[in-house]
């Protein structure tokens, strides 16, 4: 990491600031961003409590550009960023951008890239496109494109690390837990389950219901991205408890194993990712034998139950009958076995039939963030974690 030396600037107070300057006497992006972190406001449950989403959405008298700032010009901002002065970027969005020349690409990739604006400090938006093209095939990204989605990288509350806003092409990242290919892969997977009209298979589209939805946009997470996140659903899989004879929530390694089992489900053992019609194909077929298919989130039935009343290719989890007769066991010694077999904590085998339901996919517009847009509540969360 960089350090930069630092020059003092005092208050009309009295109180002197040292805010670090780069060799042409401007305050890095990387320390406005550092300090912007670093803000504390409150105290709740004995912890300190971030208030920067708050900062972040609402509007200031006065916003000052991010680049060239002198440590004069920042120093208000500098001794407190809520108080009446924004910066772009940083603590109030600004001006969508489209920057592909800092990424290396194909002609193909910048032409769908261009498509696709991003609200974020310079560094921020080349990492957002550097993900989307290490996870996307030149097709993928063209289909992402087409919908001219915008992503924001922001502050977000503390539970969450991204969020997608049903009918609309927009994505949040938090800009410090966020901003990573599995988290934009999951909440590209709830964008393009929605808007990708070449999706048939109600396991690969958008589903109303929570619990559904979660589910299948885990599997494709775990399907296509470089890095899945730790998106906390697997903590809401329950597990069969052969003594108590009944469901029950797993254990944290019981999680963890299970999260492991469906990645190496969905890649065919292989722990790489997949794209295009690979990675579609994988969730449509592996999603059903898959731990995530039994999320039970917002619901009192688990997944696979709930997309059994709409797709009849899928047979219901029964339980506890089913269940009774399999055994669990950790699997820690079957770290390298082809799992699209069984998964060996706690399964069912239910049909993999492809369905030919149809429903008609929502269409989106781009929808341009606004100034006036405040962010706050309008969009559904799409999870807790990611
Ligand atoms: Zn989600």
């Amino acid at each position: 990491m960089t350090s930069y030396k630092t020059k003092e600037v005092k208050l009309k107070s009295g109180k002197v600031l040292r805010i670090p300057v780069d060799s042409k006497g401007h305050v890095p992006e990387s320390e406005i961003i550092k300090h912007f972190n670093n803000q504390r406001e409150g105290v709740k449950n004995g912890r300190k409590r971030r208030c920067n989403t708050k900062d972040y959405d609402k509007f200031a008298e006065k916003t000052l550009p991010l680049k060239g700032l002198t440590p004069r010009e920042i120093a208000k901002w500098w001794n407190c960023p809520a108080d009446g002065i924004d910066i772009e970027y940083v603590d109030t969005p600004a001006k969508p951008q489209i920057n592909t020349d800092k990424v290396h690409m194909t002609a193909a990739r910048k032409k769908s890239q261009e498509k696709i604006k991003i609200i974020g400090t310079p560094a921020e938006e080349t990492k957002v496109r550097t993900i989307l093209n290490t996870t996307y095939s030149e097709k993928d990204l063209e289909r992402f494109a087409s919908g001219n989605p915008l992503i924001i990288v922001r502050p977000l509350p503390s539970s969450c690390n991204g969020r997608h806003f049903r009918n609309s092409a927009r994505i949040d990242l938090e800009r410090n837990g966020g901003n990573t290919a599995g988290v934009l892969a999951h909440e590209g997977s709830h964008y393009m389950r929605e808007f990708d009209k070449t999706r048939n298979d109600p396991i690969l589209k958008a589903n109303q219901k929570a619990c559904i939805e979660e589910s299948c946009t885990v599997a494709e997470e775990m399907a296509r991205s470089p890095d899945p996140s730790d998106n906390g659903y697997y903590d809401k899989v329950p597990v069969w408890d052969k003594d108590e004879q009944k469901w029950r929530k797993p254990t944290i390694s019981e999680a963890r194993q299970m999260a492991k089992e469906d990645r190496d489900l969905f890649t065919y053992g292989r722990n790489k990712p997949l794209k295009g019609n690979e990675a579609l194909e994988s969730v449509r077929k592996n999603w059903p034998k898959s731990h995530i298919s039994r999320l039970k989130y917002k619901s009192s039935t688990m997944a696979i139950s709930d997309m059994a009343k709409i797709n009849p290719s899928i047979t219901p989890l029964s339980i506890p009958k089913e269940a009774r007769d399999i055994k669990p066991q950790r699997s820690t010694q079957n770290k390298n076995k082809r799992s699209n077999k069984q998964s060996t904590l706690f399964t069912t085998k239910p049909g993999t039939k492809r369905s030919t339901t149809k429903k008609k996919s929502t269409s989106l517009g781009a929808m341009i963030q606004k100034r006036a847009d405040k962010m706050s509540g309008k969009g559904s969360r799409s999870k807790k974690k990611t």
